[in-house]
Order: C-alpha cells, then sequence, then structure tokens
C-alpha cells in the first residue's frame, strides 16, 4: 500500500521502517529535518507527504502535536484526497480523537484510533498490539498495515474507544511499575538480596509483562528511555482528565502522579519511566 508516516520518533521510526521491509511504498516525514527510514521517500512537510497516500498512519507525542499535523499550515488537511484512511498511534485525548475524527470526515477522510502496547522493543520486531477504535470495515482495509507493524490488533468500538482503553491500558502500567519500584525500595531497606527478590517475583503470581520488560533495564540501572516519563506522565494527566470527565476519581494514579510530578521537577523527564524508581529511593 502507499503509505505517508508522519512523526519518526522512538516508535514511529521502527514502525515506519517494518512497513518499507513488507514492501509498501513509504514517505515519511518527521517535524525536525534529519530523521529518515531507509528504503523510504522523505517529504518537506504533512501536505507533502499525503499527497499520494492511501493510508497516512501519525505517530507523535501528544494532542497538541497531532492537531498540528492533522490540521496546521502546510498539514494533512491540506494534502489529503476523499477516500484516504488516517490512523492515529499517538496516545490522546479520547474527546478530541473524535473531534479529529469529525473534521475529517467533512473532506471525505476517514480517521482511526490506533494506539499501540508493546514499547521500543514491540516496535523494533514488529510485535505491537494495537489498540484500534474505527468502522470494521475500514480496520480491515489496514489489516495488512497492522500485520506489517504488529502481532495482533483489538478493536474497542468506534471511533476513540481505541484512544479510551489505551489510558485504562496505561494507568495498569503506571500502578503496576509503581508497585514494583515501591517493593524493590522497602525490600533494600529491608536488607533483601535484589537478585533474590527477582527470582521470587518471577516465580510467583505477581510476575507480570511489565515487570518482565523492565526488570533487566532495572537490574543495570539503564533508564535511557524506551517509554520516556514525559509520556506516562502525559498519559496519567489524560488519563484523570478523562476520568474527570466521566465524573469518577482514580485515587490510585492520582497519588503516583506525585511521584511523576517529583521526577519532572528533578529533570528526569526524558529518562525511561523507570527512573521514578531512583526519586523513591532517594527519599
Ligand atoms: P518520541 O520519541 O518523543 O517522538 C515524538 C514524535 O512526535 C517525534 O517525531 C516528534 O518530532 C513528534 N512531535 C512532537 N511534537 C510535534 C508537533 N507539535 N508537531 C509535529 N510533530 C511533533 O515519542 P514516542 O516514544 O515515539 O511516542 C509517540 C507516541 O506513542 C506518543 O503518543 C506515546 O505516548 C505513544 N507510545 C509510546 C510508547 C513508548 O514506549 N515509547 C509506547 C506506547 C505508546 P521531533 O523529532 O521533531 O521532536
Amino acid at each position: 500500500m502507499r503509505v505517508a508516516f508522519l512523526g519518526l520518533g522512538i516508535m514511529g521510526r521502527p514502525m515506519a521502517a517494518n512497513l518499507v521491509k513488507k514492501g509498501h511504498a513509504v514517505t515519511v516525514w518527521n517535524r525536525s529535518t534529519g530523521k529518515t527510514v531507509d528504503g523510504a521517500r522523505t517529504a518537506g512537510s504533512p501536505k507533502e507527504a499525503v499527497a499520494n497516500a492511501e493510508v497516512v498512519w501519525i505517530c507523535v507525542s501528544d494532542t497538541a502535536a497531532v492537531e498540528q499535523v492533522l490540521f496546521g499550515e502546510d498539514g494533512v488537511a491540506d494534502g489529503i484526497k476523499p477516500g484516504t484512511i488516517v490512523v492515529d498511534s499517538s496516545t490522546i485525548a479520547p474527546a478530541a480523537t473524535v473531534r479529529f475524527a469529525e473534521r475529517l470526515k467533512k473532506q471525505g477522510a476517514e480517521f482511526v484510533d490506533a494506539p499501540v502496547t508493546g514499547s521500543k522493543i514491540g516496535a523494533e520486531n514488529g510485535t505491537l498490539i494495537f489498540i484500534a477504535g474505527g468502522r470494521e470495515e475500514t480496520l480491515e482495509k489496514v489489516r495488512p498495515l497492522f500485520e506489517a507493524m504488529g502481532k495482533q490488533f483489538v478493536r474497542m468500538g468506534d471511533v476513540g474507544k481505541g484512544e479510551a482503553a489505551k489510558l485504562a491500558m496505561n494507568l495498569q502500567i503506571a500502578l503496576i511499575y509503581e508497585g514494583f519500584a515501591e517493593a524493590l525500595v522497602l525490600a533494600r531497606k529491608l536488607g533483601v538480596d535484589q537478585k533474590a527478590l527477582f527470582t521470587l517475583i518471577q516465580s510467583s503470581m505477581v510476575r507480570s509483562g511489565v515487570v518482565d520488560y523492565k526488570m533487566p533495564f532495572v537490574e543495570k540501572e539503564d533508564f535511557s528511555a524506551n517509554f520516556p516519563l514525559r509520556l506516562m506522565h502525559k498519559d496519567i494527566r489524560l488519563t484523570l482528565e478523562a476520568a474527570r470527565e466521566a465524573g469518577i476519581e482514580l485515587p490510585g494514579l492520582a497519588t503516583v502522579k506525585q511521584v511523576y510530578d517529583r521526577a519532572d521537577k528533578a529533570g528526569l523527564s526524558d529518562m525511561d519511566y523507570a527512573v521514578t524508581l531512583s526519586v523513591l529511593a532517594s527519599d
């Protein structure tokens, strides 16, 4: 398929590379210049990138960035043709997603939200899970692209429901990792051997995918970004905002947010969110 891929960050670049590997004709664009993908054409603007595309795939940081890419100067909306499918893999606000879809519909384009889970390793290995919102028929049309970049896509409902489910997923990831980090800090203070604790966790019901992913990095104290803290912090804010709109409270997540606020103040935002462990350990 002819795909315009917009946003070549930690996730977008390997995702676009996997599309190229599977034989799709890919044109890439990134806000700051110099980021490219072997085998893909590079465009100077979203407008230029989408001119000949059947599918536009977006993976940028947040709601404001998606709005800029879609509707800013020389954005997607300036160049898109009726019938084009726009898929957004960024994690953004569900309510804004619905608004963006309505605006694009007026131009005859269809919008799908398909945020991902699987992080940097999942993007590199083509094993992401797409959490999709949109019409079944539209999702089927882009199935070959889901399959080039991931191992599964799950339809959560209409447009916006992918983002809503993604926030519910990251809520759990933030809380699970916080539980792991607090347990580790406590156990260390109480003189427990870290290696023995890891063995115990891995052989018990406490084991989880989140801990499986993060444990090797924690062991090496390698907090370089797989999922930057600033992005998890953004997702926590989005989740609390969605909860407020829905008229519910999330007291656990509201408390975890305080740890992220402290990490941000300590200048750790560009490191992996696993670095929250060192914020706790520094108390
Ligand atoms: P990243 O490495 O920080 O990359 C962000 C991308 O967004 C860059 O290409 C950046 O362009 C672009 N961008 C930021 N603001 C923009 C704007 N105003 N206009 C146009 N482009 C803009 O982030 P990432 O890790 O790839 O994450 C991308 C999305 O996937 C986020 O929504 C994140 O929450 C989600 N996600 C990430 C992970 C993960 O583990 N990393 C996992 C699941 C979901 P520049 O290069 O010019 O800065």
